[in-house]
């Protein structure tokens, strides 16, 4: 029985992994259910998932967290705030840690997770670009297993030799024969948009993604492909990847969801349909397999399988990505932080469309290179970045 807790347990990909422990109730347990500030759906989550503590980040909502709780007859204890956070992701008696929150707020408690050494299912990508070699050498010092959710990693991470998934972030890839990681995207919903008409998409367009049912902040990153560039940064750290190792290719259809290229010549991909349930479902019981819920792919029905290179004047921001992976940490963190806030604001439509690669472009000009040696100085550089962003953007009204 593996104990787990799951950090953004109401977000789309808490909603898939709580899918795949009520299919296998006898080897899930859960300890822990935390959310933003959805104390409605928090509750309900504890109504069948019964787990010990139940966790709101927003000190605002403790009161009424506690009373919801009381209410529906629970022993769940509510607990409030980045520290109760942080306790539910490295408590002793937890196993797993899924790190489903969204954006820079899920970096503390997921490296809490990391430094207490527990199996880390890794959704939570910002994170990682954030913090990048910091996050690494925690895995590395403090025994952690990390296994990747984002599903073009897991697939990569499918498609390795046994030898290489022990020690994916630490092995060599050409010393393993592997020449190349072929990382596939959609192309998101505006693939096809005829280029002058992106600066009017609105955020109901962004979020429309033709095969991926997903949380706003990564549908509008998919929609301008910084998905695709945080990926290419995740993919970096999480296989040992030098930036020239990788090149992203787009497959419109996402029934590939990456693939390794061998020196011999033999590619090795894996497939399925776009349901988040496979990834975790594989990682949650990796080394074995489970059932997930997806329906197997029916090969009959698939009349396209297509690949294009990547436009990158129509997608600026995958291409800030790859040029920020080239740089170094300091730009991967400043990138991140000014995409968080540039996204932010197209959701609440006070910028367009294609203002979010001009901001973050303006932010990553604006940013001195700098060593990032220490947790503090990447918090610094993040909110730096935010402040940045946010002047540019009232700057520009
Ligand atoms: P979502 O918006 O649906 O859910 C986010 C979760 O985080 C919610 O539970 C929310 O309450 C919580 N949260 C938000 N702000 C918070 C804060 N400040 N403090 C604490 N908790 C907070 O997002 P999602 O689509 O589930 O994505 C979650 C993460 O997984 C993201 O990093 C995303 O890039 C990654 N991911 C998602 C998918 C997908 O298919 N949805 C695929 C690959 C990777
Ligand atoms: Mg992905």
């Amino acid at each position: 029985m593996q104990t787990v807790s799951i950090l953004g347990a109401t977000g789309s990909i808490g909603d898939s992994t709580l899918d795949v422990i009520r299919r296998n109730p006898e080897r899930f347990t859960v300890y822990a259910l935390t959310a933003g500030k959805n104390v409605t759906r928090l509750v309900q989550l504890c109504l069948e998932f019964r787990p010990r503590f139940a966790v709101v980040a927003s000190q605002a909502s403790y009161s009424e967290l506690k009373l919801a709780l009381k209410n529906a007859g629970l022993e769940t204890t509510p607990l409030a705030g980045s520290d109760a956070l942080i306790d539910v992701a490295s408590a002793d008696d937890v196993d797993t840690v899924m790190a489903a929150i969204v954006g820079a707020a899920g970096l503390m408690p997921t490296l809490a997770a990391v430094k207490a050494g527990k199996k880390v299912l890794l959704a939570n990508k910002e994170a990682l670009v954030m913090s990048g070699e910091l996050f690494i050498d925690a895995v590395k010092n403090h025994k952690a297993t990390l296994l990747p959710i984002d599903s073009e990693h897991n697939a990569i991470f499918q498609c390795l030799p046994a030898s290489v998934q022990q020690q994916s972030s630490q092995t060599s890839l050409c010393n393993n024969g592997i020449a190349k990681i072929l990382l596939t995207g959609s192309g998101g919903p505006f693939l096809n948009t005829p280029l002058s008409e992106l600066p009017a998409m609105t955020p109901e367009q962004a979020c429309k993604h033709p095969n991926w049912d997903m949380g706003r902040k990564i549908s509008v990153d998919s929609a301008t492909m910084m998905n695709k560039g945080l990926e290419f940064i995740e993919a970096k750290w999480l296989f040992n990847a030098k930036p020239a190792d990788i090149n992203v290719v787009i497959h419109p259809q996402s029934v590939i969801h990456s693939m390794v290229q061998y020196v011999d010549g033999s590619v090795i991909a894996q497939l399925g349909n776009p349901d988040m349930r496979t990834p975790i479902a594989h990682a949650m019981a990796f080394p074995e397999r489970i059932e997930s819920g997806v329906a197997p792919l029916d090969f009959a029905s698939m009349v396209d399988f297509s690949f294009v290179p990547p436009d990158y004047a129509r997608f600026p921001c995958l291409k800030l990505a790859i040029d920020a992976c080239n740089a170094g940490q300091w730009a991967c963190t400043a990138l991140n932080a000014a995409n968080e806030v540039a996204v932010d604001a197209f959701l609440e439509r006070s910028i367009r469309f294609t203002d979010i690669s001009a901001v973050n472009h303006r932010v990553l000009d604006g940013v001195l290179p700098q060593q990032l040696n220490s947790l503090e100085q990447v918090v610094e550089l993040d909110k730096m970045a935010r402040m940045l962003a946010k002047q540019y953007l009232t700057e520009s009204q």
